[in-house]
């Protein structure tokens, strides 16, 4: 029988990125061990076996939050392509392209992981910026980007100016090898229990036009909806 370790499955308008405000039903794997500083989902870092579910089971949850009405998921974490979270991801995706399902995959850019790119419609694949502790290879972000760049977005959350400067230098980088357009999308770091980051998002916005408009700037939108404590939305 195939089990995953999943720390939720919730329905939940997109709130970041290039398909913002599109209504999906959200799995997020239980299990992360990349270890970002800033990270707001510090809870599904434990590889807790109590977290098991069935296929089925998960499958039932997705089809109930489904409606026959939303056929779109996306895959989080937690950190979905851990290696260990691999085989069972791929059932997974496998089951809902055969129930016709769009299946989008949140990558920490740490990894390309074939099997699992090959199957999916849609990755959106993170650049770690200085202030998470994280390195992100612009080298593997190359190779992963000639390969699956046509249905893939690049991420980043940017806290303060040295984020967006490391960013805009990746981005050069990769620019200097690829040509063709893949959406880069920054996203203004907005903690759990701090107040909305106004400053921080013109910041951001005005940064990217002294950069000359290289990124598009899209805030969690699920957070100034709910505030940014607010989980499973
Ligand atoms: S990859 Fe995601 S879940 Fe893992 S530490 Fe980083 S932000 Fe948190």
């Amino acid at each position: 029988m195939t089990t995953l370790l999943i720390n939720s499955i919730y329905r939940a308008t997109e709130g970041e990125g290039i398909h913002i405000g599109i209504p999906q039903i959200f799995v997020r794997f239980q299990g992360c061990n990349i270890g970002c500083v800033n990270c707001d989902t510090k809870d599904t870092w434990d590889f807790d076996p109590a977290f098991t579910q069935s296929l089925d089971e998960v499958m039932e949850k997705i089809e109930v939050l489904s409606q026959n009405l939303i056929k779109r998921v996306s895959i989080t974490g937690g950190d979905p392509l851990h290696p260990s979270h691999i085989p069972s991801l791929v059932e997974l995706i496998k089951e809902l392209k055969a129930r016709n399902y769009f299946v989008n995959i949140e990558a920490a850019g740490t990894r390309i992981v074939k099997e699992v790119f090959d199957l999916v419609d849609f990755i959106s694949y993170d650049f770690k910026t200085p202030s998470t502790q994280v390195r992100t290879s612009k080298e593997l972000m190359v190779k992963f980007l000639l390969e699956y760049g046509p249905k893939a977005q690049i991420k980043a959350v940017v806290a303060d100016k040295k984020d967006f400067e490391a960013t805009y230098d990746v981005f050069h980088f990769v620019r200097g090898q690829i040509s063709s357009y893949i959406p880069w999308c920054l996203t203004p770091c907005y903690e759990p229990g701090e107040a909305f980051p106004m400053n921080r998002f013109q910041q951001v916005i005005q940064l990217n036009e002294s950069f000359g408009l290289p990124f598009r700037v899209i805030g969690q939108q699920h957070k100034w909806a709910y505030g940014p404590s607010e989980r499973l939305v």
